[in-house]
């Protein structure tokens, strides 16, 4: 049986991991479809504290593990499929495997949200991609009209990005001011090779006969005036839905899907926590989650303590 099984390896779940291990719980973590969670897919990340010159996701990520593994964490690819969180201990099928675990910490983060238009599904990996660091270097994309989607943070960095490799990239946003902090905004904006394109929604994605993505359809929002806007990029980035839908009936959700955050990072049931991008719509950053698998950690360990006292 285990002490502590951690869900997810962005940086809530591997800090959740270092400080179990350094507790010598030997926390069993599992990966998830995404190893290292979302901010793999981001190229530098500027905020973390303590690299002034930015770090890449990636290798962030890297090192988040191997401070993990140094201390005794078993970091597993691997997925969970059902939880049953009403038994005692724990009892968790991965891959196909039964683990029991007197502890849980879930930090399974969020995943990408979709526009929902016709030709997005048909073309996905055809032109249509959620991940600029990923797929922004392919063949073709390389000096052709891009477009991306969004007015946040993700949009904008996305954008930029993209001007690396697109003759021009056309940020669609359905408002007339971005979300995005001002340090983003302000770079974005300045940027000659970004127009920005206000008021409008993507409403289909051509061209599913194609194979491929040839342009999208516009809808300005005020005026109602229809386009197409002929393109060989879509990059949608307007936020992420919460990895939550497995544990749907067992711990409450709020109605955007996230986990409802008890004191402690608890839940109601006794034992199991929740950290990261699962739990916050509000902050989301890669150190709120950090300090959120920090915490659920420290409870694990007190919940631990109690129970062999
Ligand atoms: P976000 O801040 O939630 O922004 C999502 C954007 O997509 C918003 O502009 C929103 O429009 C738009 N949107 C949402 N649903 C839409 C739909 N169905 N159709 C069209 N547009 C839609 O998400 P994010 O940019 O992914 O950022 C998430 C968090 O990560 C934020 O806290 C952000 O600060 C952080 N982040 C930080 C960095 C960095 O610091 N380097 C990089 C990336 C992300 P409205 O504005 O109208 O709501």
């Amino acid at each position: 049986m285990e002490n502590v099984v951690i869900i997810g390896t962005g940086c809530a779940g591997l800090t959740a991991a270092i400080y179990t291990a350094r507790a010598n719980l030997a926390p069993l973590v599992l990966t998830g479809i995404m190893p290292g969670g979302l901010l793999t897919t981001t190229s530098i990340v500027e905020n973390f504290p303590g690299f002034p010159e930015g770090v890449d996701g990636y290798e962030l990520m890297t090192r988040m593990q191997a401070q993990a593994e140094k201390f005794g964490a078993k970091v597993k690819f691997g997925t969970v499929e059902s939880v049953d969180l009403s038994a005692k201990p724990i009892r968790l099928v991965i891959d196909g495997d039964p683990v029991e675990t007197r502890t849980l910490i879930i930090a399974s983060g969020a995943g990408h949200k979709h526009l929902d238009v016709p030709g997005e599904h048909e073309l996905e990996k055809k032109g249509v991609t959620y991940c600029a660091t990923c797929d922004g270097a392919l063949a073709p994309f390389r000096n052709q009209p891009l477009v991306v989607v969004g007015g946040g943070d993700s949009a904008c960095e996305e954008a930029n990005f993209l001007t690396r490799f697109g003759s021009v990239v056309y940020l669609v946003h359905r408002r007339d001011a971005l979300r995005a902090s001002k340090i983003m905004a302000d770079r974005t904006l300045a940027n000659p090779k970004i127009k920005p394109i206000w008021d409008s929604a993507v409403t289909e994605v051509l061209d599913v006969a194609a194979g491929k993505v040839t342009g999208v359809k516009l809808k300005n929002l005020k005026t109602g005036e229809e386009s197409v806007l002929p393109c060989a990029g879509l990059f949608v980035a307007i936020g992420h839905v919460p990895n939550t839908q497995l544990f749907k009936g067992q711990l409450a959700l709020d109605e955007a899907g996230y986990f409802v955050l008890g004191k402690g990072m608890a839940t109601t049931v006794p034992g199991v926590y929740v950290a990261g991008d699962c739990a916050d719509s509000v902050y989301r950053q890669a150190i709120t989650a950090a300090g959120m698998g920090c915490a659920a950690a420290i409870e694990a360990e007190r919940y631990l303590a109690g129970l062999d006292a």
